[in-house]
């Protein structure tokens, strides 16, 4: 048995395909996956659900205490955490660096010890290769522009029947891409030894299979 869990980073903005990779390359590999961006969703709506204010730090440490203390991975299944209130919610209380480092333990305990019977972890967010898992042997930065990001959120929310238009999803992700990435805690960017997907031109299946023969070198 190996004294090291093998961990893959996946890093990127919002609807550039990070979380379909993640999960699939999870699947493939028998390794379990962290939706890191779901752990904050769980945070931001706790601060709802409690009547508070996530630009508020108190208020956001509040949150993300009683998430860390009774956390549980089937919580993050939740779609209520799904909303685009829940999302801008989320980015004003993940840019504060006191709920970031609350959250560090629940996201480098599940890396160095993933539920049995995986044989590696998968984590996604924004700052898992930079921050979170600095030493993971395989980084992953998964992009795409922004119209792109923005059509496929349009289209997801189309299909669930939720009334929106191109341009306010757009707006909506430009705001959040400028919070994450300049904020000065943990921002948005690629690790220095990430390999860049652009998934503007690339097939979630030619993702997949990139992905997987990257992996190989991680032999389990
Ligand atoms: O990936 P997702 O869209 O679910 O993430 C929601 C928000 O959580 C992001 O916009 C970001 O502000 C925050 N987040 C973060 N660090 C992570 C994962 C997510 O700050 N590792």
């Amino acid at each position: 048995r190996r004294m090291i869990t093998p961990v893959i980073a996946i890093d990127g903005p919002s609807a550039s395909g990070k979380g379909t990779l993640a999960r699939k390359l999870a699947e493939k590999l028998n390794f379990a996956y962290l939706d890191t961006g779901a752990v904050y969703r769980l945070v931001a709506r706790t601060v709802i659900a409690h009547g508070g204010n996530p630009d508020d730090e108190t208020d956001a440490v509040a949150a993300a205490r009683v998430v860390q203390e009774s956390f549980h991975p089937e919580q993050l299944e939740d779609p209520a955490l799904r909303t685009d209130e829940v999302a801008q919610a989320t980015s004003k209380a993940a840019f504060h660096g006191s709920v970031r480092t609350i959250l560090m333990d629940i996201q480098r305990n599940f890396a160095a010890h993933p539920p049995a019977p995986a044989l590696g972890a998968v984590l996604d967010g924004r700052d898992i290769g930079t921050v979170v898992c600095p030493d993971a042997p395989l980084k992953l930065y998964v992009t795409a522009s922004p119209e792109i990001r923005a059509e496929r959120r349009f289209k997801e929310l189309q299909y669930k029947g939720i009334q929106t238009t191109y341009e306010a999803v757009l707006q909506d992700m430009r705001e959040r891409d400028a919070r994450d990435s300049g904020r000065s805690v943990a921002p948005l960017k690629p690790a220095e030894d990430a390999i860049l997907f652009d998934t503007s031109d690339l097939t979630a299946d030619k993702a997949l299979e990139k992905a997987l023969h990257l992996a190989q070198r991680l032999a389990v």
